[in-house]
C-alpha cells in the first residue's frame, strides 16, 4: 500500500501533475486511502455540513448545439419551456421557507434582450419576496460582460459556467466548430465574472470519450489555477439523440465513471482546500447514493431539485435523470436522511459562501 505517498501529496503546499495523476489512478485499498485523507480535509477545512442550493430549470430553450447534450438546440422534438415569473417564485419562497439559504437558475444559453430582462425582473422580485435573504446563483451560459453586470447589480452573488473540458481541442470535439461554440468565449465570460466579483463556479465533465487521465489533471490544475470557489464536476452520461452518443463505445463502464468522479472530487479537495465542491446530480444517475458517496469523499453542496414536476421530463441534459417525478418536499426530506447517515448535516438557513472566496476577500 502507498498509504505515505497520498498523505505525503496531501501535505504538499504544490501538488504537481505528477501526484494528480498517482491520484486518479489509485484503486483498491489505495484508493479507499485516498477517500479518508480527502474526507478528513474536508471536515478539518468546510466542516461536515452540506449546504442546499435549491435547484430551479428555468427554461430548456437554447441557443446552443453542444454535442453531449439532451436539451441542444438539434433536439428538434423537445418540447420547450420557459417557467412563469409565478413559478419561479413559487419555488424560491419554498428555499426560503425550508431555510435553503440559497438557490441556482440554470438554463440554456440565451443571449437575446428579453432573457437579459427576464432575469433581471426575475432577480429583483426574488429578493423583495424573500425578504433579501436568500443567496442567488445563476447558470445561464455565456454572456456579454454588460449583462453580467446587470445580473450583479440586481443580486446575483454567483455563476456557474462549466469549462466543460479544459483541453481546447478535447473542447473543440464535443462542440460545433463556429463562434458561439468557441473555448476563447468561454474562458473570456469566466474572466468576466471574476472581475466583477462574482463567486465563480465551474468544472468538467468526466468519462467523456476521447478524454485522458491527463485530460483530467490539467482540469483539475485549470480550475487551482482559475482560482474556482466552487466546483461542480460530474460523470458525462450519454443521451441517446445526441452527436456523442454514436461515441459511446468509447466510454467507460458506468461503475468505472462513478470511482473517477469520486477521485477527481477527493483529488479536488486536497488541491483546493476550501472550495465548495457539489455532489452533482449526475453522481446519482450511476448510483442510487453517488451523491452521498461525493459528499463523503469531499463534496459540500447538493442541489436538491425545485422544478415543478411536469416540465423535468422536458430538461434531461442526460439520460437516466433521477428525481424525474418527486416533488420539492419529498425529494428534500430522503435527501437529509440520507447526509445524516454519512454523518454530515445540513446546514439550514446559511448561505454557505465558498470559504475560499470569502477568505480571498475578506
Ligand atoms: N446552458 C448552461 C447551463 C445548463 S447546462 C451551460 O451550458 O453552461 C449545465 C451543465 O450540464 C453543463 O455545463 C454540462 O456540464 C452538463 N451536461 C450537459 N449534458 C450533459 C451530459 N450528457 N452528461 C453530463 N452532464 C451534462
Ligand atoms: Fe445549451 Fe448548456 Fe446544453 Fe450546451 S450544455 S446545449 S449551452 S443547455
Amino acid at each position: 500500500m502507498n498509504i505515505d505517498r497520498i498523505g505525503l501529496i496531501a501535505g504538499k503546499k504544490e501538488i504537481n501533475s505528477e501526484d494528480l495523476r498517482y491520484l486518479l489512478t489509485l484503486s483498491g485499498e489505495d484508493m479507499k486511502r485516498l477517500f479518508e485523507i480527502s474526507a478528513a480535509i474536508k471536515k478539518e477545512y468546510v466542516g461536515n455540513v452540506v449546504y442546499y442550493r435549491g435547484l430551479i430549470e428555468y427554461s430548456n430553450r437554447c441557443s446552443k448545439n453542444c454535442y453531449y447534450c439532451g436539451v441542444r438546440v438539434g433536439m428538434k422534438q423537445l418540447h420547450r419551456y420557459k417557467l412563469s415569473d409565478e413559478e419561479v417564485l413559487e419555488a424560491a419562497k419554498f428555499a426560503w421557507q425550508k431555510r435553503y439559504g440559497s438557490i441556482v437558475i440554470q438554463g440554456g444559453e440565451r443571449a437575446d434582450k428579453g432573457q437579459v430582462a427576464n432575469i433581471t425582473r426575475l432577480l429583483q422580485k426574488i429578493h423583495q419576496e424573500t425578504n433579501n435573504e436568500l443567496h442567488i446563483t445563476l447558470s445561464l451560459g455565456e454572456q456579454s460582460e454588460e449583462t453580467f453586470r446587470i445580473w450583479k447589480e440586481n443580486g446575483a452573488h454567483r455563476y456557474l459556467l462549466r469549462i466543460e473540458a479544459s483541453n481546447e481541442e478535447l473542447y473543440r470535439k464535443l462542440h460545433p466548430q463556429d463562434e458561439h461554440h468557441s473555448f476563447a468565449k468561454r474562458i473570456k465570460s469566466l474572466e468576466a465574472l471574476k472581475k466583477l466579483g462574482y463567486q465563480v463556479g465551474s468544472g468538467v465533465m468526466i468519462g467523456l470519450p476521447f478524454q485522458t487521465i491527463d485530460d483530467l489533471v490539467q482540469d483539475l490544475l485549470f480550475l487551482k489555477e482559475f482560482d474556482i470557489d466552487m466546483n461542480g464536476m460530474g460523470p458525462y452520461i450519454e443521451h441517446e439523440g445526441t452527436p456523442l452518443y454514436k461515441y459511446r463505445h468509447l466510454l467507460m463502464s458506468k461503475d468505472e465513471r462513478l470511482a473517477l468522479s469520486l477521485k477527481m472530487v477527493a483529488s479536488l479537495r486536497i488541491l483546493m482546500k476550501d472550495v465548495n465542491i457539489a455532489a452533482t446530480t449526475a453522481m446519482q444517475t450511476l448510483a442510487p447514493d453517488g451523491r452521498e458517496q461525493a459528499l463523503a469523499v469531499g463534496a459540500n453542496v447538493v442541489m436538491p431539485n425545485l422544478t415543478p414536476v411536469k416540465y423535468r421530463k422536458d430538461y434531461q441534459l442526460y439520460e437516466d435523470k433521477p428525481c424525474l417525478d418527486e416533488e420539492a418536499e419529498q425529494c428534500a426530506s430522503c435527501l437529509e436522511n440520507r447526509i445524516r447517515s454519512i454523518g454530515n448535516e445540513v446546514g439550514y438557513g446559511q448561505w454557505g459562501d465558498s470559504r475560499h472566496y470569502t477568505s480571498k476577500n475578506s
